[in-house]
């Protein structure tokens, strides 16, 4: 399948980048972060639109600081009540619209494949910054710049990912770009939770099949890697969510079963599942993490725009 990401054009998943691509994507984050700047005039009349039609703190706000950081400059909105699909106006028709504004967007919307719907009706490039419980590939990106941040490697780790791996987009993205880059997956979900067989199919496909239990304590012992999730509680029946909320926690307890320099991952928010007496452990990256996402999407920004 031909890939339209950075490189290409667009960035919907994983799937869109070869391992090139991704590895460009991580140098060039480093760069950023080593404080790099590109020169003042390569970006200063490229213009962003970020169009959030869901709830976000850190993706919209890292995208935006990351467009600034590089000299681009922003428009967009992030109540989608604000805008004309209040008034019926189709996702097509929207993003036809504003693609004759910016010279690229960056969309967030609840429904699954909407950034591909998006993709194919828009002239210029879409980066999919979570398209309802599907993927999230930017946040993928940035967990494995943090693996490599942290550990000084993107490839050779065992991973835990716990939580609602069914409704969870990060986890989607993740599992696959994990399994790629050569590191053992390992599965922990409540039941009815469990990761969907064609994400499991995926894994398979790129490296080898994740490991799935029950277990935590089990899976923890051996792990190097805990990537927490939340219960996506706006994408189930609130009965459900009611059943299985507090169903894991990590804390105390959980981590003396595990190495004492073991990793915790989340793309937050976090709701109740890490105790925050674990936050001030060497291990807890989670706040580091979430400030990766400026110099992980100054270096996908940077890509897509160089070509586009
Ligand atoms: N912020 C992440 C997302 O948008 C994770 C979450 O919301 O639980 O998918």
């Amino acid at each position: 399948m031909p890939r339209s990401g950075p490189g290409g054009r667009h960035l919907l998943d994983v799937d869109d980048l070869s391992d090139d691509a991704v590895e460009d994507i991580l140098r060039r984050a480093a760069s950023f972060a080593a404080g790099a700047r590109p020169h003042s005039s390569d970006f200063a009349d490229r213009l962003i639109a970020t169009l959030f039609f869901e709830p976000s703190t850190r993706t919209r706000l890292s995208f935006e600081a990351a467009a600034h950081r590089l000299g681009a400059r922003v428009i967009g909105f992030s109540d989608a009540g604000a805008t004309s699909a209040r008034k019926g106006e189709s996702l097509e028709d929207t993003i036809r619209t504003i693609a004759g504004y910016a010279d690229l967007l960056v969309l967030r919307h609840p429904e699954p494949g909407s950034a591909a719907r998006a993709a194919r009706v828009s002239q210029v490039p879409i980066v999919n910054a979570g398209d309802g419980d599907h993927a999230h590939p930017t946040q993928a990106l940035l967990d494995l710049y943090t693996l490599q941040a942290e550990r000084g490697a993107t490839r050779g780790h065992s991973v835990v990912l716990l939580g609602d791996l069914r409704h969870g987009r990060t986890v989607h993205s993740l599992a696959v770009l994990l399994t790629r880059f050569g590191n053992q997956v390992t599965l922990v979900a409540p039941p009815g939770l469990e990761m969907p067989a064609e994400v499991i199919a995926k894994c398979r496909e790129s490296g080898a099949a994740p490991r799935q239990t029950h277990d935590l304590g089990e899976a923890v012992a051996d792990a190097d890697v805990l990537y927490v999730t939340r219960i996506q509680k706006e994408r189930m029946d609130p009965a459900d969510y009611a059943r299985l909320s507090g169903s894991y926690r990590v804390d105390a307890a959980l981590l003396s079963r595990a190495s004492s320099d073991l990793l915790v991952l989340h793309p937050l928010p976090r709701v109740d599942e890490i105790d925050p007496a674990v936050d001030d452990g060497p291990g807890a990256a989670y706040f580091r993490q979430a400030a990766n996402g400026v110099p992980v999407r100054m270096a996908i920004l940077a890509r897509i725009l160089e070509k586009n």
